[in-house]
């Protein structure tokens, strides 16, 4: 994939992070205007707003759609920005790019559905204009779906490309709207180092009091950039009105972010990278040896015909791990997953085993 810088400054000619910010909705140009005002004041240089919302539920407010773009595109010029819009269809494509929007994004419904996605790069293509796109994450937490977007747009020629973390869809009562997985983004990150990543903590947060927190975290994994949702008077936003922050709230937030510089390295840091790179050496031939006697234990279940499967057993073992875990300062849920995983595993060359019915022994 080729993948070129996006242009989105950070706050105040800082180079990290990237900032972009606005409302979840634009809801008059007056609205655009005054938020436009105080952001500039705070030093952004790209302005967000949605023209068109997907709603869950039919009858809730779904945008102005396309005579909301001259106000956004006409807020930001005026304040020296750059305008950002949601786009979802091959028709919001053309009329956000007919309006002069300058950047287009996917939303978490739009990426997760590849006819959309592609309907969107085949538009993109024709209109033969290489428009920076930002991909918001699937709503669901499927890695490959998120690529997949991605991918799709660059094979449509578009290289101004980035990704934004926005959390995922989960159910019930949780402390975050938007579960954070940063697993998820960080894996992004690891198959794909080239492409920028930001962090939308508003959506992730789902109320606003949580929402620097979320940035701060985003800061720490060291995403490149925040999305933010800044309303005027967010009380009376026509959406999201829990999660989005007044202007003072914002610019009180971005100070307040303990940047780390992002260097490679600290002093004794060398040391403790080589000490962990010999530990990882140690786990993976131990987790080989376990392997192999697992394998034996595949072959005696075999000659004597009992289940691979042995649930009092497993019980039994991961009980007392976890148990074990906690003496020894380890959090017994991260012990439970990694057994887990070693287990289910083992399972599967063992079934391997008994499947082969003796052939190879
Ligand atoms: C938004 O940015 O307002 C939005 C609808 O985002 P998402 O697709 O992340 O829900
Ligand atoms: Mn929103």
């Amino acid at each position: 994939m080729v993948i070129e810088a996006i242009d989105v400054p950070g706050a105040h000619g800082h180079s990290r992070p990237a900032v972009i910010a606005g409302p979840c909705s634009a809801e008059s140009e007056e609205q655009m205007m005054f938020v436009a005002m105080a952001l500039r004041e705070a030093g952004v240089g790209v302005l967000r707003a949605g023209a068109w919302k997907p709603r869950t539920k039919p009858g809730g407010f779904e945008g102005y759609g396309e005579a909301a773009l001259p106000w956004i595109v006409r807020a930001a010029r005026s304040c020296g920005m750059l305008s950002a819009t949601e786009v979802a269809t091959a028709a919001h494509v053309n009329a956000a790019i007919e309006a002069g929007i300058d950047m287009l994004w996917l939303g978490a419904r739009t990426t997760a559905n590849p006819f959309a996605v592609q309907e969107i790069a085949d538009t993109l293509k024709a209109c033969g204009r290489n428009v920076p796109v930002l991909v918001k994450n699937p709503v669901s937490p499927d890695l490959e779906l998120w690529l997949g977007a991605i991918e799709r747009l660059s094979a449509a020629g578009m290289t101004r490309l980035a990704a934004v973390h926005r959390g995922f869809g989960a159910y019930g009562e949780n402390y975050y709207r938007n579960a954070p997985l940063w697993r998820v983004p960080i894996e992004l990150h690891r198959r794909v180092p080239e492409l920028p990543l930001l962090c939308d903590p508003s959506h992730i947060a789902g109320r606003r009091e949580i929402v620097g927190e979320v940035a701060q975290e985003a800061m720490d994994m060291g995403f490149d950039g925040l999305m933010v949702e800044v309303h005027c008077c967010p009380e009376t936003a026509l959406s999201d009105a829990r999660q989005q922050l007044t202007p003072q709230a914002f610019a009180d937030m971005l100070r307040s972010l303990t940047l780390r510089s992002g260097a490679e390295a600290a002093p004794g840091m060398d040391a403790l990278r080589e000490e962990i790179d010999r530990i990882d050496d140690r786990l993976l031939a131990l987790l080989a040896e376990r392997m192999r006697v697992s394998d034996s234990i595949g072959r005696c279940k075999q000659a004597a015909g009992i289940p691979v499967v042995q649930p009092a057993r497993y019980r039994e073992l991961i009980d007392r791990r976890c148990a074990q875990a906690a003496e020894q300062g380890l959090n017994p849920e991260f012990v439970r997953a990694v057994l887990a995983a070693v287990h289910e595993e083992s399972v599967a060359r063992q079934l391997a085993i008994v499947n082969s019915r003796g052939e190879t022994e």
